[in-house]
């Protein structure tokens, strides 16, 4: 079956076994998805708080304060974060405050220290004391809010945040197990010398490393060799895994025993999929293993993994952007087209060599164009752009 790029991502994420939730500290939460909805405990700012280091005042006592003509007031406490002052601050009245301090009762403004003559008893105020540099008791979020939703992927920023919402553990989902094998007689581990006619593993350096970022667990399982009994028995020593991604071995050559162990002894959900680079992929299941097949070309097996596999698996949408052409792209008839491309300018250019064996354009690439099926853009034409990691 040849399926759309968008059936495809549909048909693996069918596979997928559902997703087990577990608590963890935060500690161990960066780059998993939140599996509930999380609730601020308190408030934050928890009281009104001064935004600068200065004075608290009464605004009303300051508005006449100039470099000429500065407004004395008299010093009566100290506010500082973590020791509020107790009393109220009254008609012709300062409390000394500091960042993160609450604002006084009676207190209305802050005027900051850059603004001030201090004579110990007293203060002068070369300008008037300003009602905007207080942050509001929940002006960032209020205890009972829902902030962080269920679903979120959770960044470094966001972990913070849940922090910040009185959470030390945090519900996500338990990371999928990935299993990755690369296949090909030729394919030999960086760190082996290459003998005539072989090529270094690196689809499974870039697979593997892309799987962490996606937040599952990745498995490296060792390359097998073009041999159907070889590959059954590798298939065989898959344990545990909740996927299984293959590379290469699933085109249409003589000595592509992935396709045709799961056509003869599996499942086959689909083979091909209508895009390029990439169009050999496939999806079947082996015993109970469901098992995505990437084509060897390295470009074509991380292309495959950004824009089919990681959505499937993350649950989270690519990330596209609309930005104008500096090059025209070319579309073809009846496959959507995903262009390796470089941002400059807020434009987006042809990388220019578009083979799927270019292991150069994935580093230096930064962007995918997406011509859909019998498009194309000119220069000057807004075109989709996928973010490559
Ligand atoms: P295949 O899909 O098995 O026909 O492989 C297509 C091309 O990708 C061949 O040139 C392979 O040598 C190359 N290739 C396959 N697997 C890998 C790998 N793990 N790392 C780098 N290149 C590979
Ligand atoms: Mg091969």
């Amino acid at each position: 079956m040849f399926v759309r790029v968008d059936e495809a991502r549909a048909l693996l994420a069918a596979l997928l076994p559902e997703r087990q939730v577990q608590m963890v500290p935060l500690r161990s939460a960066y780059g998993r998805s939140l599996a509930a909805d999380l609730t601020a405990k308190v408030s934050h700012p928890s009281a009104t708080e001064s935004a600068l280091d200065g004075i608290a005042c009464r605004e009303a006592d300051t508005l006449t304060a100039s470099p000429d003509a500065p407004v004395r007031l008299r010093l009566v406490g100290e506010s500082r974060a973590g020791a509020a002052f107790t009393g109220e601050v009254g008609a012709g009245e300062a409390v000394r405050i500091y960042t993160g301090a609450p604002l006084p009762v009676g207190a209305d403004a802050i005027c900051p220290v850059e603004q001030l003559q201090d004579d110990g008893e007293g203060v002068r105020l070369r300008r008037p004391a300003s009602p905007g540099d207080v942050r509001h008791e929940g002006g960032d979020f209020r205890a009972g809010e829902t902030v962080l939703m269920a679903g979120m992927r959770l960044t470094p920023a966001r972990v913070a945040l849940a922090a910040a919402l009185g959470h030390a553990e945090v519900p996500i989902f338990k990371p999928l197990k990935v299993a990755v094998m690369s296949t090909g007689d030729e394919v030999v581990e960086p760190g082996q010398p290459l003998g005539a006619g072989q090529v270094y593993n690196s689809n499974a350096y870039g697979l593997v490393g892309m799987l962490e970022e996606a937040g599952c667990e990745a498995v490296l399982l060792p390359a097998a060799p073009d041999s159907p009994e070889a590959l059954e028995q590798a298939l065989a020593s898959v344990g545990g895994a909740d996927v299984l991604l293959t590379s290469g071995g699933v085109s249409m050559g003589k000595y592509d025993f992935v396709r045709d162990l799961l056509v003869q002894q599996g499942k086959v959900s689909f083979w091909k999929v209508r895009m390029r680079p990439g169009g050999p992929a496939m999806l079947g299941g082996w015993k109970g293993l469901p098992v995505f097949g990437l084509p060897g070309n390295p470009v074509s097996s991380l292309v495959v993994f950004h824009v089919i596999v990681r959505p499937a698996l993350t649950g989270q949408p690519l990330t596209t952007l609309r930005l104008r052409a500096g090059t025209p792209f070319r579309g073809l008839s009846d496959k959507t087209a995903f262009w390796r491309a470089s941002l400059r300018g807020g434009e987006v250019f042809d990388y220019g060599k578009q083979g799927s064996g270019v292991l150069r354009s994935l580093s230096d690439a930064e962007a995918l164009v997406v011509i859909p099926e019998g498009g194309s853009a000119q220069v000057g034409d807004e075109v989709d752009v996928v973010l490559m990691g």
